[in-house]
């Protein structure tokens, strides 16, 4: 397996990597990834799909291009994780060209793997780059975020780091940026590269900088199909499927919802639960929503796990939520991956309902 080959080569560090729980699990390929799981539950399309289109995506917004794959090593969890410090979520090493992570960091992770070979500058500008494209909408921080110039990779407000690094692409291009990765990324070269002191930047920025940055990448699921009333569909989880995922929790299929008016929609599903996550499709969003954003209904997404983040709506029941203008992703969920089908409805909310409408 390939996973041997690999401890093999890496002689004299095999203790920390001995924990076995990385050999029970397939093995897939896609065109730039080559993956290893801890766990025995399979990948399904649609994440393999997903990964590869990630990868795809941050090339082409950096304008790099893979020499050569990158080997990915996924836990369902990060209390194990050989090669990483205590506590990470997960890491990337350099002389193994290999990220060791669990699915909340994948992203994350896989960008390290992407920008490895421009260079190595200040923690602040790689953990910035690294969470600036993961595919969460990036909050404005009232923080100086170069107050994180020097930090090490744990210490960086990485927040604030993605936010500011995010403003400096949209704001100056990527080839400044790739510079600026290639160099140390401190002060002087920092000044040299963008003409402009990392201070006046950093107040330019203050000035005009949008409060959230919309994801910029996003998997997209097939459209949950409008019916008479509000939209249903019936799904089937067929793992081959592109519109499916697979993990250790479960097995779901993606849906897209998109809604034209705000208001309250009742959701039901005949599957063990559907979890549904905001997508602000619609850009940039206010200050007032980036303000209560504490307090958000819907996170960003930030899964590559049905059970990642967002609402959970429990299979069987009508739940009422507010829903604004904007496109949601349904992630329709079967637990104990035993079932062939399942149904799920959205529509407005009328008031109190007497009949659980039927499955499609
Ligand atoms: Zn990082």
């Amino acid at each position: 397996m390939r996973w041997y080959a690999n401890i093999a080569s890496v002689g004299g560090l095999l203790p920390i990597v001995t924990c076995g729980c990385a050999l029970d699990g397939p093995r897939y390929s896609t065109e730039h990834l080559e993956i290893q799981t801890a766990f025995v539950e399979p990948l399904c399309g649609g994440d393999l799909q997903r990964m590869e289109l990630f990868v795809e995506n941050v090339q082409e917004m950096l304008g790099l291009t893979l020499a050569d794959r990158i080997d990915v090593f996924l836990w369902d969890d990060f209390s194990d994780l050989p090669n990483c410090p205590r506590g990470a979520t997960g890491c990337y090493k350099r002389g193994r060209h290999s990220v060791y992570t669990e699915f909340s960091s994948l992203n994350h992770e896989l960008i390290h793997a992407m920008t490895a070979e421009l260079g190595r500058p200040d923690h602040f500008f790689n953990e910035g780059i690294a969470s600036a494209l993961s595919g969460n909408a990036l909050i404005f921080k009232a923080v100086e975020p170069t107050a994180s110039l020097g930090k090490s990779a744990l210490d960086v407000d990485r927040g604030a780091a993605a936010h500011f690094t995010r403003w400096l692409l949209d704001t100056f291009g990527t080839s400044r940026w790739r510079m600026l990765q290639a160099s140390r990324g401190r002060e002087d070269d920092f000044a040299k590269i963008y003409g402009v002191t990392l201070a006046d930047a950093q107040a330019e920025y203050f000035q005009t900088a949008p409060w959230v940055y919309p994801p910029l990448f996003q998997w997209e699921a097939p459209p949950l199909l409008p019916a008479s009333l509000g939209w249903r569909g019936e799904v089937i989880f067929d793992c081959a499927s592109e519109d499916t995922l697979g993990q250790p929790l479960g097995i779901g299929v993606g849906r897209t919802l998109r809604v034209t008016e705000a208001g309250d929609y009742d959701f039901w599903t005949s599957a063990d639960l559907v979890t549904v996550v905001r997508q602000f499709d619609n850009g940039v969003l206010s200050m007032a929503e980036a303000e209560a954003g504490a307090d958000w209904d819907f996170p960003v997404p930030n899964q590559l796990r049905p059970f990642g983040r967002g609402v959970a709506v429990p299979g069987g029941a009508i739940v009422t939520l507010s829903l604004e203008e904007d496109q949601y992703q349904l992630i329709i969920t079967d637990i104990d991956r035993d079932a062939e089908r399942a149904g799920v409805v959205v529509f407005p909310h009328l008031g109190p309902v007497d009949v659980i409408p039927e499955s499609p």
